[in-house]
């Protein structure tokens, strides 16, 4: 652990902090917050803070619905931009039930759920996460708007670099947070943005990538700019993804890396491209999890339509990126940042270590480029597709029992439900590519 209860109050102290936020995510991958005051510091780290889950989206009913937050004390950081009297501080939280035990409904109960089962089997998992976002002009109301701050530059007379300051500065603020930065620039679309930090293990990451969003969303906020981390914000030119680095060590060794292997991959890297290859269908519906999603799945705009793995080529599903030794992972490219990254690295892990229970060996890499093969060549290499819709991706998670038990019943039971209704309002609104298709045709 990196702290104590006496650190907690002695930089609580030392930096003057009034404010202490609660957080956790519910399993739509929206992080929620309960307030504090630093009086309740001390009944907040026993545990002792209940809310009220009926109050969150897919958590409980009305009639179980006192549940506690369990603050991770490790997760202890204060926003670095000030507002008002005091810092603030804040805990990512584990939930818990009014009988103590962890609500398994709590995607990051789910994520240690499935990282047990890997420490089980000697395996400790890194990752490394790679999200890109929209900057947007907004309005003079503060709503935000589709006007890129590069596209903007043309018309008005708002400085060209307005994303870049604000890209800085949200470096800035997340070093303040401990986070380490390995790079940041600016993406292939107009107004598109990556930010990569260093990878860590699973849980931490999962954290980061929320904590990350959180603090992208504020300072572009303090730009007048507004982030999204959507799929697919604009037609035409490439949306965001969010590449999920991924590697297992055991005995604080890469279980990736085997020198005298081939391409240098244990076995274990093997098995594991297998167990997500196997799933990658299954699990869409958690990596993807949006109608908009499936607009970034299509051919032309760098994201992956095809389950195929290759050591060379950047555009499959699933790449090899070439370092080895400690470096050595697996890159899952068709995840995007507007999934619950506690469900999706659970639901990866999950694949991987079902790859390796069952030595599920990947078909051969393919380096030449899918989308210039024709139907017969794709079947002779048995390549599939991702799912082309959250329909379809919603049906296939109910036809993968392992992805289901990574979930559990709880969570699968409202997310299904959740998404399933999603598409159907979707489905049964008239969208304006429809009315220019068909309003003046028919
Ligand atoms: P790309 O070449 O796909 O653009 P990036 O350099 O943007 O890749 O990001 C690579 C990510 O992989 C970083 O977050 C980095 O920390 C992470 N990474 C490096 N080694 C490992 C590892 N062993 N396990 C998981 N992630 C790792
Ligand atoms: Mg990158
Ligand atoms: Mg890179
Ligand atoms: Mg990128
Ligand atoms: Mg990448």
């Amino acid at each position: 652990a990196r702290y104590n209860r006496d650190d907690i109050f002695r930089m609580v102290k030392e930096q003057n902090v009034q404010f202490i936020r609660l957080q956790f995510t519910d399993i739509f991958g929206v992080l929620k917050n309960v307030a504090i005051t630093v009086n309740q510091l001390e009944k907040a780290l026993d545990g002792e803070l209940m809310f009220d889950g009926s109050s969150i989206d897919g958590f409980v009913r009305i009639e179980e619905s006192d549940m506690y937050l369990r603050p991770d004390i490790d997760s202890w950081v204060t926003f670095p931009w000030h507002s008002g009297e005091g810092a603030v501080g804040r805990f990512i939280c584990d939930v818990h039930k009014s009988d103590g035990t962890p609500f398994e409904g709590d995607p990051r109960v789910i994520l240690q759920k499935v990282l047990a089962e890997a420490a089980e089997m000697g395996y400790t998992m890194n990752v490394g996460p790679e999200c890109e976002f929209f900057l947007f002009q907004t309005d003079e109301k503060g709503r935000p708007t589709l006007i890129t701050h590069d596209n903007a530059g043309y018309f008005d007379l708002t400085p060209v670099d307005l994303g870049e300051n604000a890209r800085r500065d949200m470096v800035i603020n997340l070093e303040d947070m401990n986070f380490e930065i390995e790079a940041s620039h600016h993406e292939v679309a107009p107004g598109q943005h990556e930010i990569d930090f260093k990878y860590a293990d699973a849980l931490t990451a999962a954290d980061n990538i929320q904590t990350f969003k959180f603090v992208v969303r504020t300072i572009a906020q303090r730009h007048g700019l507004h982030a999204t981390f959507m799929a697919k914000p604009i037609f035409g030119i490439n949306g965001s993804g969010m590449h999920v680095n991924q590697s297992l060590f055991k005995n604080g060794q890469n279980a990736f890396y085997d020198p005298q292997g081939e391409l240098e991959l244990s076995m274990d890297a093997y098995y594991y491209i297998g167990g997500l290859m196997q799933h990658a269908r299954g699990m869409a519906a958690v990596t993807n999890p949006t109608v908009n999603s499936y607009k970034r799945l299509v051919p032309g705009y760098e994201a992956p339509v095809y389950v195929a793995w290759s050591g060379q080529n950047r555009s499959p599903l699933i790449r090899i990126p070439a370092k080895r030794g400690v470096s050595t992972r697996v890159e899952m490219r068709n995840p995007d940042p507007s999934c619950n990254p506690y469900l999706a690295i659970a639901v990866m892990l999950k694949a991987g270590l079902d790859g390796i229970k069952n030595k599920i060996t990947p078909p051969p890499a393919v380096n030449q480029n899918i989308y210039e093969m024709n139907q017969k060549e794709k079947d002779d290499l048995a390549i599939n597709s991702l799912p082309g819709s959250l329909e379809e991706a919603v049906k296939e998670l109910k036809n993968d029992a392992v992805i289901m038990y990574a979930l559990g019943n709880h969570a699968m039971d409202r997310f299904v439900e959740a998404k399933t209704l999603e598409w159907d309002e979707y489905r049964t609104k008239v969208s304006r590519w429809e009315i220019d298709q068909y309003l003046t045709k028919f």
